[in-house]
């Protein structure tokens, strides 16, 4: 038996999960990490946190499965996107602390940027919207603020990388300076269609062009990990950020195909073959991976709560005690009674974008219960998920039967049937919930051929639940309404952002 490790670096934990040959997960180790949060709005972490814990993790689940090291043939790693990484390529010592995608502090960067008149620039050659989300104003944050960084940039002696890159180069002892086609990405500085950092956009920021790792596909040679770190030498062979690596984990290599991930947020990703699709909507246009030089992209829309809005109902409202018991509370009622709640708790995602709207709740009478309510919360989950892929509809022009979905509130069979019924499309539930993980070794194991190719890979992947739509339509076209209305309620509802 040969194994594969997925290393997979997420934004609260670090995790390393063992696959057989056959895309089976084996065991699986996680270690959280702590959250710096230095002033309101922003978000950090210790580059050394991110390090030790995968390490960690990584250690544990070789020690805890028994296999001989030689035995795993291959590592793929998949991790949190955007967050950037500086340091020091003579010491390895990281300059600053990682500045983490949900980080605001760049907001007045961007501003700078849309006053010089980049904005269509950046969305016609990255794909992206002008945000702070992204990396490239951070890494600008660090060079500016941190005493000395521009010195040493002019010397030469800087190197930046995202999560990948900086476990990559530490992983290798420092030996790979790499990233990947989906992580360049999301830095804001990669043109996606030329396959290279943009000249223009590293000026804007004032960011030499030496710091840039080198882009390589998703599936390649990342050099070793070398045998002081694990005791053997296994070789990466696949490195994609966590949405991309979702997508792939769930098998989604047609035109068309398209996963959604409910966790905290929810992530939609499609799958528009070798075309970028330039959004309508306000949707992300992103590289889904990039195998033996061939580019298959994707669409992207994110909703900002999913999961979460849940956890509100758990946490704040106390109107459940678990997650998981908001499906039986939702289904004693047969109707949210013309409830609907909007959870813009931070303003609204895709194809929205409206930064001033709040939290909504609508349509109660005297008679409103709290199962109702309960019932709304979850119906807005799907609801917000039907937004984005209405977007995706009318951008692609591709008509979307079937929808992949995973991520911790995929287990509510209740929301799912509902998501099925307002999309009139099936849902499919993998076995392998891990998908992030699955995407990464699925790529490691093409990169030394444990997987011939993508057939292969498609006839290990395992369905466990399948949700067909059996709602009927002038009910679905008076729900959406109905939703469309409390949206606009939502919307532009406090004043100053
Ligand atoms: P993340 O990776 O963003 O931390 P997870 O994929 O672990 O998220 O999913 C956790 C989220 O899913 C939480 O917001 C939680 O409220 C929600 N959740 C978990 N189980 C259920 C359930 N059975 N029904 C509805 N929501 C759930």
């Amino acid at each position: 038996m040969k194994y594969i490790i997925a290393l997979d670096q997420g934004t609260t934990s670090s995790r390393a999960i063992l696959f057989n040959e056959k895309g089976k997960a084996l065991l699986s180790e996680n270690q959280e990490f702590e959250q710096i949060y230095p002033k309101p709005g922003w978000v950090e972490h210790n580059p050394m946190d991110i390090l030790n814990s995968q390490l960690d993790v990584m250690h544990r689940a070789v020690a805890k499965s028994g296999i001989d090291v030689c035995d795993i043939v291959a590592a793929g790693i998949t991790n949190q996107r955007e967050t950037a990484i500086v340091w020091d390529k003579n010491t390895g010592i990281p300059i600053y602390n990682a500045i983490v995608w949900q980080c605001r502090r760049t907001a007045s960067i961007c501003e700078r940027l849309e006053k010089e008149k980049l904005t269509a620039y950046i969305k016609e050659t990255t794909g992206l919207v002008l945000d702070a989300y992204f990396s490239g104003t951070k890494i600008s944050w660090i060079l500016e603020n941190v005493e000395g960084a521009r010195q040493k940039a002019d010397n030469e002696d800087l190197l930046f990388g995202t999560v990948d890159t900086w476990l990559i180069w530490n992983l290798t002892g420092g030996k790979v300076h790499a990233t990947d086609y989906t992580n360049a990405s999301r830095t804001m500085l990669f043109d996606i269609k030329k396959l290279c950092w943009d000249k223009k956009l590293l000026e804007a920021l004032d960011i030499p062009i030496l710091m840039m790792p080198q882009v390589k596909n998703t599936v390649d040679d990342f050099g070793i990990i070398s045998n002081d770190v694990i005791g053997g030498s296994i070789p990466i062979t696949g490195v994609a950020g966590d949405q991309h690596a979702a997508l792939f984990g769930q098998t989604c290599f047609k035109k068309g195909m398209v996963k959604n991930t409910y966790g905290t947020g929810c992530f939609m990703l499609m799958n528009t073959g070798d075309k970028a699709i330039s959004s309508n909507n306000n949707l992300l246009s992103t590289i889904a991976w990039g195998i033996d030089g061939k580019i298959i992209y994707a669409l992207e829309g994110s909703v900002f709560v999913g999961g979460a809005a849940i956890q509100w109902l758990r946490d704040e409202l106390c109107m459940i005690e678990t997650a998981a018991q908001s499906e039986e509370m939702a289904m004693k009622v047969d109707s949210t009674n013309g409830v609907y709640l909007v959870p813009a708790f931070t303003g609204l995602g895709a194809p929205w974008w409206d930064m001033y709207a709040r939290g909504t709740l609508v349509g109660m009478t005297r008679g409103t219960k709290r199962e109702h309510i309960v019932r709304a919360a979850l119906e807005s989950i799907a609801l917000q998920s039907c937004d984005v892929l209405y977007a995706m509809k009318e951008d692609s022009d591709i008509n979307i039967p079937i929808m992949q979905v995973d991520g911790g509130a995929s287990a509510n069979g209740f929301l799912m049937q509902f998501q099925a019924d307002m999309m009139n499309a099936k849902i499919r539930r993998p076995q392998c919930i891990e998908t992030t993980a699955l995407g990464a070794a699925y790529f490691a194991g093409l990169g030394v051929g444990v997987f011939k190719d993508l057939d292969e890979i498609e006839s290990t992947w395992d369905c466990d639940c399948e949700f067909t739509p059996s709602m009927d339509e002038t009910v679905r076209a008076e729900k959406y309404s109905g939703w469309l209305r409390a949206i606009k309620r939502s919307m532009n509802w406090i004043e100053e952002a």
